[in-house]
Formats: C-alpha cells, sequence, structure tokens
C-alpha cells in the first residue's frame, strides 16, 4: 500500500470525525484502517506472499533440485514427476546454479500432516528472470521477469584524471564510461587521451527492477563531449525498425561510427606509427620505413577486423609470419601481421569487430604486437592520418525526420548547465587545478 494513500485516507478521516463529531465517524476510521492493513501484500513473483508461509535461500554447493525439496519433506517419486513436468518450461534438475537464490513457498492453511511440505518453487536465473515451479494441486512451471521500470536521468562531468574517476567522485555508473567511449565515441574520441577540462552531458535511462533493485544504466539517449576544442554531440537514432539497428548520430545527421575501428585490438598500446623516416639501430640507423602502425599486446590477445570485408589472404609468409589480409572495397584493404594464429579462412565475409586471429610473435618481431596495415587505392597509408568514411550515412528520407527527432533533446542537452567548478569561461582551456563539481 501507497504511504501517500495512507495518509490522505487518515486526513480525511481525521477531518470527518473533526466535523460530525459522532462516534459513527471514528468507527468508521477504525473500519477504514483496519482494511488498509488488511490490504497491504508483499507482492512478489506475481505471489502475495502475505499469504504464504516462505523460505528463501541460495543453491549451495553439492545442491540439487531434489536434495533442496527433499530437505523440505517431500518424497523421490514426486520429484521427479515435478522434474519431468517442468521439463519443456525448465530443466530444473540439471540448470540449477550454485548461489543463485530461491524461494519456497508453503501453504498456511492447516492440514493433517505434521510435517510442512512446500507448494512452490521460485528459482531467480537473474535479477530479472525467475522459473516458477507450482506443485500445489497440479504440476505447472512457467517462467517470468520481474517488473522493469525505467527512469530517465541527466548528469554532467569535468575530466580531472580520468572518466573513471570523474563518474565515481559524482556517483555515476561506470557503465555510462562504457556506453560513451565503446558505443557512442569509439571512433572520435580516444578516451586514454582525455584532457583535464574535457567534459560532457548526458541523457540515459537507468534501469530497475521491482521499482527497488537498481540494475544499471540502460541507455544512453543523447550525449554531449567537449573534447580538444571539439562539440561532440551524439543523440541515439533507430534507422531499420524491422532489423533493430540503432546508431548515433551528431547534429548534422553525420554518423559518429566510422566504416573503420581506430584499432583492431581492444586493449593495445601503440607502440610504433607509420613512419617512412623511421631509422632502426640493429640496421646501421639506415632508414628503414614502418608502413604499418605497431600496437603492442600480450600474446593470445583478439585481433578484429576494423571493418566489414573479405578475407583475400590467411596465410604465412617470411618477415610478415603469419597474417591476414582483408578487402573491405574498391578502395581500402587492411593487412595484421605476426599473429600467433588466424581464426579466419581466404574467401570467407567478415564484419567490424569479428576475432580474425589472435596476437603473437611470428615473423620478424622483437615482442608480441599486431602490425596494421592499411592501404587506400593500392598504397599504404597512416591509418590515423585518414578521414575515414562514416560508416552508414542516414538516409535522405530519414533524414529530416531525424533532425526533428533531435531538436527538443537538443534544447534539452543544450538547457543542462555545468554546475560550480564547471565554469562556461573555461571552455576550451586546459587546467591542470580543475576541481570537480558536486552534484
Ligand atoms: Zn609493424
Amino acid at each position: 500500500m501507497h504511504l501517500n494513500r495512507l495518509i490522505a485516507i487518515i486526513a480525511i478521516s481525521v477531518f470527518a470525525f473533526a466535523c460530525k463529531e459522532d462516534n459513527s465517524a471514528e468507527e468508521n476510521y477504525k473500519k477504514e484502517i483496519a482494511e488498509q492493513v488488511e490490504e497491504e501484500k508483499i507482492l512478489e513473483f506475481g505471489f502475495d506472499l502475505k499469504q504464504f508461509e516462505f523460505k528463501r535461500d541460495t543453491v549451495k554447493k553439492g545442491d540439487t533440485f531434489g536434495i533442496i525439496l527433499e530437505r523440505n519433506n517431500i518424497g523421490y517419486p514426486e520429484i521427479f514427476q515435478i522434474v519431468e513436468k517442468a521439463k519443456d518450461t525448465f530443466d530444473i534438475a540439471t540448470k540449477l546454479q550454485v548461489g543463485k537464490p530461491y524461494t519456497l513457498l508453503f501453504s498456511k492453511e492447516e492440514t493433517n500432516d505434521s510435517v510442512k511440505k512446500p507448494t512452490t518453487f521460485i528459482y531467480q536465473q537473474n535479477l530479472e528472470d525467475y522459473v516458477v515451479i507450482d506443485f500445489k494441486d497440479s504440476i505447472q512451471a512457467y517462467k517470468s521477469k520481474k517488473p522493469i521500470t525505467y527512469v530517465e536521468r541527466t548528469a554532467t562531468g569535468v575530466i580531472e584524471n580520468n572518466i573513471s574517476e570523474t563518474l565515481e567522485k559524482k556517483g555515476l555508473s561506470q557503465m555510462l564510461a562504457f556506453k560513451m567511449a565503446d558505443d557512442i565515441y569509439a571512433w572520435t574520441i580516444d578516451f586514454r587521451r582525455l584532457q583535464p577540462g574535457d567534459r560532457f552531458k548526458v541523457i540515459y535511462t537507468d534501469k530497475y527492477i521491482n521499482d527497488s533493485i537498481y540494475a544499471g544504466v540502460h541507455n544512453v539517449k543523447a550525449a554531449y563531449f567537449e573534447h580538444n576544442g571539439d562539440s561532440l554531440y551524439a543523440f541515439q537514432f533507430q534507422t531499420d525498425s524491422i532489423k533493430g539497428i540503432v546508431d548515433y548520430f551528431n547534429e548534422d545527421a553525420k554518423n559518429l561510427r566510422r566504416a573503420f575501428l581506430k584499432m583492431p585490438v581492444k586493449f593495445g598500446r601503440l607502440s610504433s606509427r607509420y613512419n617512412l623516416k623511421r631509422r632502426i639501430a640493429y640496421y646501421g640507423y639506415k632508414i628503414r620505413p614502418h608502413k604499418g602502425t605497431d600496437f603492442a599486446a600480450p600474446v593470445g590477445t583478439p585481433i578484429m577486423a576494423t571493418a566489414n570485408g573479405t578475407v583475400i589472404e590467411s596465410t604465412r609468409r617470411g618477415g610478415n609470419g603469419k597474417y591476414v589480409k582483408i578487402r573491405h572495397n574498391d578502395t581500402y584493404t587492411t593487412q595484421y601481421l605476426h599473429m600467433s594464429r588466424q581464426a579466419v579462412k581466404k574467401g570467407q565475409f567478415v564484419k567490424q569487430g569479428d576475432i580474425i586471429g589472435y596476437v603473437g610473435m611470428t615473423g620478424n618481431t622483437g615482442g608480441p604486437h599486431v602490425c596494421y596495415r592499411f592501404w587506400k587505392n593500392g598504397k599504404q597509408v597512416d591509418p590515423f592520418k585518414q578521414k575515414l568514411p562514416e560508416a552508414k550515412p542516414i538516409s535522405d528520407s530519414l533524414k529530416t525526420k531525424y533532425l526533428e527527432h533531435i531538436k527538443p533533446i537538443k534544447q534539452r542537452l543544450d538547457n543542462i548547465f555545468f554546475l560550480e567548478g564547471e565554469p562556461k569561461e573555461m571552455e576550451n582551456t586546459i587546467t591542470e587545478d580543475q576541481t570537480t563539481d558536486i552534484q
């Protein structure tokens, strides 16, 4: 029962009592409160737990559904029957996981049995999903979900050292950093090179289970990031409702995603850039141009295709060691050297982000790294100096709709102000001692 409602009821009842000054009002008042208290329920898993005695526990090591029920006075022939009937919905005999919570419901009705037997077993697969196995009269099994609510929020932050620290200081979820770094700005901002004074605003939704359990950031609707003197807007927009394709676009409807990933490894260190004038001690400081870009990473680190394309080579040759070469279109081809092993074959179609091999030390290399080579029109170029093509531009027919859609959202973003310690005048200036705001 809602507390507000209860207070309202009390207030109305007291008021009525004060006016009429007769005993029936007081009686009514008492009756009403009694009814309210009676109405109070503990609703969970679609049951009013007040109607039951219940026992909550977690699956312990060595527990099986049979052992748990046996401990609660249900015998084996019946357990087999329950498992068999429930099997199509959930294989309760094999799928219970240690540490997961379960609830047993017992009837409150008096029975002739001297021992209490449960009537229902509820197993929680995660915070949201649960399985009900009901064996009160007939055996029934079904899956269900706890009610989910989404709460829209806004947040701002100024970078002092890194985004994680900024989020932590403000009590915001780290998931905001992952969403911004991996989904939204992966192609436009290098989050490891954020500058003090870089700042952001974000409109996002938090997810709650049963109105009370926080289940993390569900979605980022729009974001704004000031980095290196650039103002980068991002608005989420569904471009294909049938395939459910959702992308982020800027205020001019340009896709923030690029046709190419910045690097072929997720957590790699750029160890040697494309450099036509490189001199190496080993070769007597003679110029040995380096036409690739090296990313150092431990042996076995997955290497990803930086764009969609077809594998045209997957082989081992001389100094290259084991490598994969992908043709993306008439203009672009990429190559990934020194793999410990390849994960794709010649002729195979790969998508951006697919694992095509693993970091190794095959061929001429001093340490584990992937040498990433980038061809444009048959010439090796520096991928970091390329203006890489936009992933999928928004279609002309959708563009008008998109611009209409983002208008109020952009207005909202623009009206979120940075708080104390995030002064507007600081725009584009980098200071060492910038203080964080308190929200
Ligand atoms: Zn290299």
